[in-house]
């Protein structure tokens, strides 16, 4: 007799839960999609410990028919897929077939459907994938699915659930984040009689997030409006799964397909030192894909520092075909059919809304509890970054500058006349120079009661006065008046809107950057030969890798020649770059190849080649400048296209607005 048996579908649902429910979250996502498949305007969650005990997902759709309700249940079940060549055109965010079957064989479930064309209902309970009962019922139309008791029957699984705490605020994220790509729809998530979501209808996704996280989040978020690209399409390529490799595109296929991104993504001073708070979805989906986040890290290239990540919220819109959702069971991987011009694609748009909004940083207030700057508690949970983001707008430390010359001690009398400006990254801005605006005053905590509190439904609508004033832009440095400098580091300047303080490094960094990489780009990058030729030694990497890079360096004005052993000579350099620093900048570059030529492309080498003669050549902090030398460092930074920030991503300018001032005075 052979050994090989088929599994019984009670065993094969328990082992596709494996994949599929991986935490009550999981559960609480095939719930909603399924709702929102279903066309459902109206999405309620209701969740106990964690979701633990109960998750209940009820929804206004289309509701099951009687047949189709039990047929759910089956393995491979769906209303969603005919046959293998709609694989090519997914327009719902399920297909496999796989969800219900799966949860119901590790919980106890129970459903409550009606559809339209049926005047009753019907219930049907599983409990670990056995049926336990069918019945016709009274309900209204729609869906109800409530899980009980999620792994009771997997105890190796229910070990690895964390915290209450914990699941929930995944819950909490999971379901703020499809609130967040559904502007027009009322979503909800209570956690027992704790309402920590709640928002109704809106237009755009704009007013949805200024519900969801408040106006101070709307005021630290580009919008990038709505950004298409269209993509001719090229001769039939290989089809996107081996699984559909016999189907063939249809002859028709429209021979444009248009790439559509919105979206909201924080100025390059908002820096997370991960990736959770980058929210992509595409076609509605909530995805994670290494493509995309590539694509935003190179977006922030030179405007943020490599080891930081901003604040992301993208919608990327395409036809189905041109991504196959089909990857991985839980759906949060898709693979892009022209992967390369997705990328760029999304790259350059966030690169150009950047450059055009200009965004300057405000006077970053002092960090603030989560509580007081979410608008809606589910935001404010600790595994929802979101929230987070606003506190993480302090600028950089100054102290890791690579050109920071020792801190000559200020004389006590300076420091005593002088505000106390910390030049150590350390130390908490003092607490006189809190320039932030009041805090936003919230419900700490959830409501007391199941019901929606007056405060949070007195943010269901966009009130006119609450809209942020016009995005501040950079372009008004050109007309600042510089009065003076602090510490003979900072130059401040009066504008038409306020009070604005500029680092003058960073400042002549970016201005120099932008100035070298436009020279190399020219092919006339200016040159100083020198007297006597620099002999440098260079250890075998090093050796390795500037044999890689030789070119580049030419190109960057570096005129250097293999001399003997492990050894090069170096006859001619940039003109920005002074004699006594080549050695370091060349080490330094040498150093930075050894890092990028594993993982970056030459285009990014290039531009930290770029930064690195900048940041070398440009002017030092603690070096007094007059008027007219601060007058020109501020025109020349208006003209660079990227003034917000310098090529290693500290911020350059900070603004403190008449607004924000009239706020501190207490004139308005
Ligand atoms: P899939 O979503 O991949 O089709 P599921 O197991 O999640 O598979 O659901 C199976 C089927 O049950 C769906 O195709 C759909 O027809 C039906 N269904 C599930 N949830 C709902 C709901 N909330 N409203 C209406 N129909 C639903
Ligand atoms: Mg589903």
């Amino acid at each position: 007799m052979g050994r090989i048996r088929v599994l019984p579908d009670q065993v094969a649902n328990k082992i596709a839960a494996g994949e599929v429910v991986e935490r009550p979250a999981s559960v609480v996502k095939e719930l909603l999609e399924n709702s929102l498949d279903a066309g459902a305007t109206d999405l309620r969650i209701e969740v106990e410990v964690g979701g633990r005990r109960l998750i209940r997902v009820v929804d206004d759709g289309c509701g099951m028919l009687r047949d189709d309700a039990l047929l759910a249940f089956e393995r491979h079940a769906t209303s969603k897929l005919r046959d293998v060549k709609d694989l090519l055109s997914i327009a719902t965010l399920g297909f496999r077939g796989e969800a219900l079957p799966s949860i119901a064989s590790v919980s106890r479930l129970l459903l409550e459907t009606r559809s339209v064309e049926e005047t009753t209902g019907t219930t049907i309970e599983i409990a670990g994938g056995k049926m336990l009962r069918c019945e016709e019922s009274a309900l209204v139309r729609g869906t109800s699915i409530s899980v009980r008791d999620l792994f009771y029957n997997v105890p190796a699984r229910r070990k690895f659930l964390r915290t209450e705490q914990t699941e929930l605020a995944h819950i909490a994220s999971l379901a703020t984040h499809y609130s967040l790509a559904h502007p027009d729809k009322t979503v909800r998530l209570a956690s027992g009689a704790a309402e920590l979501l709640s928002v109704t209808p809106v237009a755009t996704l704009k007013e949805r997030v200024y519900q969801v996280f408040g106006s101070q989040a709307l005021d630290d978020l580009v919008d990038i409006g709505v950004r298409e690209r269209d993509m001719f399409l090229p001769p039939p390529s290989v089809p996107p799964s081996q699984a559909i490799a016999e189907y063939q595109r249809e002859p028709e296929e429209p021979p444009v397909r248009t790439f559509r991104l919105t979206g909201f993504f924080s100025r390059p001073q908002v820096q997370k030192a991960n990736r959770n708070s980058i929210y992509i979805f595409v076609n509605g989906r909530l995805i994670r894909d290494r493509l995309l986040l590539h694509a935003l890290a190179a977006a922030y290239h030179n405007l943020m520092p490599a080891s930081s990540y901003p604040f992301a919220l993208l919608f990327l819109e395409c036809d189905p075909a041109e991504v196959d959702v089909n990857v991985h069971p839980s759906k949060t991987e898709v693979r892009f059919r022209h992967g390369s011009f997705v990328h760029d694609f999304v790259r350059d748009t966030i690169r150009e809304r950047l450059m055009e909004s200009r965004p300057a940083p405000s006077f970053s207030p002092a960090p603030r509890p989560a509580s007081s700057t979410a608008i809606q508690p589910a935001a404010a949970l600790p595994y929802s970054e979101f929230s987070q983001m606003i506190e993480n707008t302090a600028p950089a430390g100054l102290a890791d500058a690579p050109t920071m010359p020792p801190q000559p001690a200020p004389a006590p009398s300076a420091s005593s006349a002088l505000p106390e400006f910390s030049l150590r990254p350390a130390a908490p801005p003092p607490q006189r120079l809190d320039f932030s605006a009041p805090p936003l005053e919230v419900t700490p905590g959830p409501p007391p009661s199941g019901k929606l509190s007056r405060r949070l439904d007195s943010h269901g609508e966009f009130p006119p006065e609450a809209i942020p004033p016009p995005e501040m832009s950079l372009s008004v440095l050109s007309d600042l008046r510089p009065l003076g400098q602090i510490h003979e580091s900072f130059i401040i300047a009066a504008g038409r809107d306020g009070l604005w303080i500029i680092d003058q490094h960073v400042a002549h960094e970016r201005i120099l950057f932008e100035q070298v990489m436009k020279q190399r780009a020219a092919g006339r990058v200016e040159i100083q030969r020198l007297l006597m030729p620099l002999i440098l030694q260079l250890t075998p990497e090093q050796q390795i890798d500037y044999a890689r890079i030789a070119d580049e360096l030419h190109t960057a004005g570096f005129e250097t020649e293999p001399f003997g052993n492990r050894t090069i000579a170096v006859k001619a350099a940039p003109a920005a770059v002074s004699a006594p620093d080549l050695e370091k900048i060349l080490f330094e570059i040498l150093e930075i190849a050894e890092g990028e030529l594993r993982n970056a492309s030459l285009e990014d080498l290039r531009r930290d080649i770029c930064a690195s003669i900048a940041c070398r050549a440009a002017i030092k902090i603690n070096t007094r400048l007059d008027a007219s030398k601060m007058e020109w460092l501020l025109r020349a930074l208006a003209q660079t296209d990227c003034p917000m920030s310098c090529p290693h991503g500290r911020p350059i300018a900070l603004h403190y607005s008449t607004r924000e001032i009239l706020k501190a005075f207490h004139r308005i």
